[in-house]
């Protein structure tokens, strides 16, 4: 798959998984990126401009619910 989209920017896919367990740890790191939904952490998902925060938040994230993987479905975090 090409890693692009049709501007030529890369792109990532960030996923929250069933195993949040609502530690709102992403949403005080990252708050641009990431809320609490009905004890739920929510982000914008899939085609996101690559950001070393979401990797941040998925290193940290203490149920490793979330999941940053690269166009080509490489995992990228949590590492
Ligand atoms: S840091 Fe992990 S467990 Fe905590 S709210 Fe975010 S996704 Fe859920």
């Amino acid at each position: 798959m090409d890693p692009t989209d049709q501007t030529g920017q890369e792109r990532w896919s960030v996923r929250v998984g069933e195993h949040c367990i609502g530690s709102g740890m992403c949403v005080a790191l990252d708050p641009e990126h990431f809320s609490l939904e009905n004890g739920r952490a929510r982000t914008e998902g899939a085609q996101v401009t690559p950001d070393q925060r979401y990797i941040d938040a998925a290193d940290t994230c203490p149920a490793a619910a979330i999941t940053v993987t690269d166009a080509d479905g490489t995992e990228l975090a949590p590492t």
